[in-house]
């Protein structure tokens, strides 16, 4: 070490300016750097800017360099350096193996509560999004990710297997089955619905279905203008203002506790009220699911009953049609759907049944029934 130090100095008293007089801290650099290097590659960025959010989402990776811009290695050494890196390949992605599966075995309960469509499983996963992906991991679907997206900045697959997994998950289910992300996964909605089924339901004030639908825009509004606001200005820390998942982190000032107690009071009235008329995210994922590949059927007597549209409280359906765009997949029509006590589908061949029996049986005239329209 000491000749190399001794080497480095000498040469690095020619490289930097010519002049010996700055080789010493030109010297002291450069065993630094060798120090470095014999060191251990980091596995995670810290964010460079204390504004930035939590823990909460997996952090940038630094942008790649591109082969042969290394820029001042002037010594070669990120040769050597990669090769460690692919050395340390299982030592980077072990240290993340118990969040990795964690996170696999929570999606798992979700999937298997969203197709059993069990209300009680629905609510266990609701409690471990706030629990788990909340209090514990503070991990959540971010603006911020768009706005990672949109400067090509995500983190490095190795770095980022969970946000990996997570985000992917989030996007995959909701082109697979719509926004099973909001539904159920979502830590900030798990809490606003366990908020709403512990409050008295007579508190809440139901708005006008023309205005419901009105307000469902000011996502998208907002989506815009934050996603145009952070690409002209780079103030990453706008994120804040307009969601508010870094409760869970609790890193906030008096005026964003104000504005979330606020949204909270609000949700005890109007439930639900961020994700249905504010969220950015929500209004992404809604962009997401127009596509969605394995939508929620009807029956052709959806077409004349109301009985799923009154369930829905998301105000996702409008007559027979599933407004994909604000449907959670929360499964309470699915329910009805399937419910053969309820459901006109299933009810109406029975009761017609009947009826034929009862005048078979009388001696009357067999009634005409209207046919079926499908
Ligand atoms: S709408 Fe937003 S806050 Fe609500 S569940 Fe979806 S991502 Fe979470
Ligand atoms: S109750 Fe049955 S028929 Fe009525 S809207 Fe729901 S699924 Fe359709
Ligand atoms: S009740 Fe509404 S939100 Fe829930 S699955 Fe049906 S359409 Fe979607």
């Amino acid at each position: 070490m000491a000749g190399l130090t001794l080497l480095a100095w000498l040469v690095t008293g020619v490289a930097t300016d010519g002049r010996f007089g700055a080789a010493p801290v030109a010297a002291q650099e450069l065993t630094a750097r060798l120090a470095r290097l014999e060191q251990p590659p980091t596995t995670s960025v810290e964010p460079a800017d204390p504004a930035r959010p939590p823990s909460s989402h997996a952090e940038p990776a630094p942008a790649a360099q591109p082969p042969g811009s290394a820029g001042d290695d002037a010594w070669g050494f990120e040769d050597e350096e990669a090769e460690q890196q692919a050395e340390t390949w299982v030592d980077l992605l072990r240290p993340q193996l118990l969040d990795v599966s964690l996170t696999v075995a929570f999606l798992t309960i979700a999937l298997v509560s969203f197709f059993r469509k069990s209300r009680a499983l629905k609510y266990v996963t609701l409690a471990l999004s706030v629990g788990y992906l909340g209090i514990v991991k503070s991990q959540m679907v971010s603006i911020t990710d768009i706005f990672r997206l949109a400067d090509l900045n995500v983190p490095t697959f190795r770095d980022g297997v969970t946000w990996y997994v997570f985000t992917g998950f989030a996007v995959v289910s909701t082109v697979l089955w719509g926004r099973v992300y909001c539904g159920r996964i979502c830590a900030f909605g798990a809490f606003t619905q366990l908020m709403d089924a512990i409050l008295p339901k007579k508190l809440r004030l139901e708005p006008p279905r023309w205005l419901e639908r009105r307000a469902s825009w000011i996502k998208y509004g907002l989506l815009a203008s934050t996603v145009t606001y952070y690409l002209v200005t780079k103030h990453f820390a706008i994120y804040r203002y307009v969601e508010p998942f870094w409760m869970y982190a609790r890193t906030a000032d008096v005026v964003l506790w104000s504005m979330l107690g606020t949204l909270l009071l609000a949700t005890v009235f109007v439930r639900n009220m961020y994700c249905r008329f504010l969220c950015p995210v929500g209004a992404t994922l809604g962009i997401i699911s127009l596509a969605t590949v394995f939508g929620i059927k009807r029956w052709s007597e959806c077409k004349a009953c109301k009985i799923c549209e009154k369930t829905c409280e998301w105000g996702a359906i409008e007559g027979p049609r599933i407004i994909k765009t604000e449907c959670v997949r929360c499964d309470d029509c699915e329910r009805v759907y399937a419910d053969q006590q309820k459901c006109p589908h299933w009810l109406i061949p029975v009761i017609r049944s009947r009826k034929i029996a009862e005048a078979q049986a009388a001696g009357r005239p067999i009634p005409q029934f209207i046919p079926q329209v499908d």
